[in-house]
């Protein structure tokens, strides 16, 4: 058996899988949806149990035939004759190797954005307005794509620019040179996204509600952490979906509520929630995370410059001659397949640190109980799935099933 097959049956292995386990989940959530679990009882009603499952069913389903749909034409363009005919389109065009490598990526990626439309515009003015979330007007909607596109394209011939041309200035050595050049910048876009990114998107602004934010500034000092920022952002303007996050390192450390989330909680229950995320910065979540991403970045860089160095990854695809893009982009489709055997182990990991937040909020505002009806009132509003596929949950879920965290706070008395 030649290698391509063998590339193609892992491709299609791989994706039969993420479906599969797509399919599984969905068909789960289905035949146990109407099973309201005793934490729930009466803070969800059977009217809103069947929205949720109805809600659950169109996702499922819209994730279903984007990931079949993505997934085959990745396939078809990979192992058919149009990807070394668009290598050499794209070597006819271009002037030279920095210039070969943008345009080769950058219109794979314009296309790739183009054939994704149709899903936002079905995703936001069909499916999410049907459940009363979409709060975006088309007009909104097009000026967030015009500004992403600008903001991606920026970014894009920085990143990729940057990196092209230190591979040419630096043949022997340039894994070492762009791992270093991207970590500089992807610290120093933490520091700058806040201030030239956002703002083009949203509204950040501090806690509107001053009693809450004079009680939020007590429990930051509790943890040592008075120059973080707490803030809330104007996300209805686009979705009713409600959320918190907490992101930043050293002087940008912050804590950002939905408005969504603010309208939805009770002081108590907010502070609950904070509590959470400050548990994140408390156990250095942060910075393993980030320090996790540089090492695979670096491990990926180094691997890359190992595999083009032997000049035969363009053989095991049956092919003769190939770009340097073209060959990254075949590394690129190589590590995403074997990554996906990873991801059990990546969701894992960050279980562990949410079940870690939790423990540390617990402490800090003294028992489950708030965060516990928190998590059940999101649940209610976003209209949550209550009962994953446990074998989805195990490969992909950040968090730990919603049952289980909610019976493990309301044990915890003060
Ligand atoms: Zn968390």
């Amino acid at each position: 058996m030649s290698l391509k097959l063998f590339f193609l049956g892992l491709g299609l292995l791989v994706l039969a899988a993420r479906l599969a386990l797509d399919w599984l989940n969905l068909h789960h959530q289905q035949r146990h949806a109407s099973e309201l679990p005793p934490a729930f009882a009466g803070r969800i009603d059977a009217r809103r149990l069947q929205r949720s499952r109805e809600y659950s069913r169109a996702k499922g389903l819209l994730g279903l035939v984007e990931a079949a749909s993505g997934g085959l034409l990745t396939l078809g363009f990979l192992f058919s004759g149009i990807f070394p005919g668009y290598d050499r389109l794209i070597g006819s065009m271009a002037s030279g190797p920095i210039s070969a490598g943008l345009l080769f990526f950058a219109l794979l990626g314009l296309l790739q954005a183009l054939l994704g439309l149709p899903f936002s515009l079905y995703r936001n003015f069909v499916l999410e307005a049907r459940f009363g979330f979409n709060r975006m007007s088309f007009g909104l909607w097009c000026a967030d794509l015009l500004k992403s596109l600008l903001v991606g394209g920026v970014l894009f011939v920085l990143l990729c620019g940057g990196a092209l041309l230190l591979v040419q200035e630096f043949p022997q050595s340039w894994w070492l040179w762009v791992w270093g050049f991207w970590t500089l910048l992807s610290l120093f876009l933490l520091y700058l996204a806040p201030l030239l990114i956002e703002p083009l998107f949203y509204k950040m602004e501090p806690l509107h509600d001053r009693s809450l934010a004079r009680q939020v500034r007590q429990l930051l000092g509790r943890v040592g952490l008075q120059a973080g920022k707490v803030l809330q952002v104007d996300a209805s303007r686009r979705s009713g979906h409600s959320n918190a996050y907490f992101t930043g390192i050293g002087r940008v450390k912050r804590v950002v509520f939905f408005d969504t989330l603010l309208e939805q909680l009770t002081e108590k229950q907010v502070l609950a929630v904070l509590a959470h995320e400050l548990g994140h910065w408390r156990c250095g979540h942060i910075r393993q995370r980030l320090l996790k991403g540089q090492l695979l970045v670096l491990a990926g860089c180094y691997g890359g410059f190992l595999l083009l160095q032997q000049q035969s990854l363009v053989g095991w695809f049956g092919l003769e001659q190939l770009g340097f893009a073209g060959q990254v982009l075949l590394l690129g489709w190589l590590a995403a397949q074997v990554g996906f055997f990873w991801t059990p182990v990546n969701s894992w990991w960050s279980r562990r640190q949410e079940r870690q937040a939790d423990r540390f909020a617990v402490e800090l505002v003294g028992g489950g109980r708030e965060l516990a009806t928190a998590l059940v009132s999101l649940a209610r509003e976003n209209l949550s799935q209550l009962h994953p596929h446990p074998l989805y949950s195990r490969v992909y879920a950040s968090h730990p099933p919603l049952l289980e965290r909610v019976a493990w706070l309301e044990r915890q008395r003060a």
